[in-house]
């Protein structure tokens, strides 16, 4: 068998399990349901023009930050960030994948442990599969299961926990105010990739820290999502950041993210934590949402947060009523394993804060419409 035929009968696999998966291109159109962007910023004319301004220092910046890329744009913006979430220092990455890679790969050690939830994002677990300390999976937000374990783990030199602050897949939000009283008492460190609640949870859209007004060891997040454009940080102590600085690979072999980049997130973290109202909005859409598909019958994960997802089971199932939704002109992914669990493919919804109520009132009938056609609800 040649390189392609083996390939071929591979993804032949993929296939017939369901799981197949292609790119759809820019110009289908119809609503999208499926955005990060949660305050719209990601085309806010004043994201743009502060790229416009940086973009004069080039199109890339041409090493890593340690050798040639540095520039006062990526120094601005992790003051900026250091602000925002509240810590003594921040340090960006090129993404929000690999802060949680250069993170988990370089502090904890050979003879440690951690404690990941059994639904941390792939960036998570696999940081963890490159840590040389062991990993043990909890529970999804199980404090009884990660107490169980956290007591099982003395026996290692330390215990970090890793979790996700709002779980991508699930839109559950990861309860801080009792993982880190059980850290303290287990004598545990705690690192949340804050990726899908920047921007979007607590008063002035810090995160799930000011949701719980909790101060986690590591705090992790992205600027692709509510911020609106690219790279991942790190946010904690001086000395956490200096550490990274010389140890974590993914920071120090990377060519640093482009000025114009760093100038979009500096003026989005400025505006969201202007974004009270939208906020609001944002929270208020969801609920609609998310009770209008539960009195309908449908099956919906998830918490106070604007990621709505809908179980449908059988992972082709959920294909066809994504086909079906975008017929209808609505764009809502099924999400299917390996990203969730078997037999919990589901469409997942996400709200953005410029949603009207007509969109939603759409939505909401066309749910229902495909849902009793196709047996899922009465
Ligand atoms: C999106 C996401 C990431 C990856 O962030 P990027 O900047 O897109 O690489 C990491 N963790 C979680 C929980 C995410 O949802």
């Amino acid at each position: 068998m040649n390189f392609d035929e083996w390939l071929t009968r591979r993804l032949d696999e993929t296939k017939s399990a369901g799981l197949y998966r292609t790119l759809r291109p820019e110009s289908c159109g119809g609503k999208n349901w499926a955005s990060n962007d949660y305050l719209g910023l990601a085309n806010d004319s004043r994201l743009m023009s502060a790229a416009k301004t940086a973009l004069h220092q080039g199109t890339g910046s041409g090493g890593s930050r340690l050798t040639a890329g540095n520039t006062s744009w990526h120094e601005k913006l992790e003051r900026k960030i250091a602000g925002f979430k509240q810590t003594e220092a921040a340090l960006l990455f090129s993404s929000g994948y690999l802060a949680n890679i250069g993170v988990l790969s370089s502090l904890p050690e050979k003879g440690d442990v951690i404690l990941s939830d059994r639904h941390n994002h792939a960036s998570i677990i696999d940081g963890c599969r490159l840590s040389k300390a062991e990993t043990v999976v909890y529970q999804h937000i199980d404090m009884s299961d990660l107490e169980q374990k956290l007591a099982a783990a003395q026996r290692y030199n330390r215990r970090f926990i890793v979790t996700d602050g709002v779980f991508s897949m699930d839109g559950t939000i990861a309860p801080l105010d009792r993982i880190i009283p059980l850290a303290k008492r287990y004598q545990a460190f705690v690192i949340v990739d804050d990726a899908h609640a920047t921007g979007v949870l607590g008063e002035n859209g810090r995160g799930t820290c000011e949701y719980f007004g909790a101060s986690p060891d590591v705090v992790i997040g992205t600027l692709s999502k509510a911020a609106g454009s690219e790279g991942g940080f790190v946010a904690g102590s001086s000395v956490l950041i200096d550490f990274l600085l010389n140890h974590a690979r993914t920071f120090i072999f990377q060519t640093a993210v482009p000025p114009a980049s760093c100038a979009a997130a500096h003026a989005a973290l400025e505006l969201i934590e202007d974004s009270r109202e939208k906020r609001r909005m944002l929270r208020s859409s969801a609920k609609t949402i998310r009770t209008g598909l539960e009195n309908m019958g449908f099956t919906v994960k998830g918490m106070d947060t604007p990621i709505i997802p809908v179980i449908i089971g059988d992972a082709q199932k959920a294909v066809l009523f994504a086909k079906l939704l975008e017929e209808k002109g609505i764009f809502a992914p099924a999400i299917r394993p390996p990203t969730v669990p078997e037999g919990e493919s589901r469409i997942r919804l996400t709200v953005t804060a410029n949603r009207s109520q007509s969109e939603i009132a759409d939505l909401l009938k066309w749910f229902y419409f495909i849902g009793k056609g196709m047996n899922i609800v009465k």
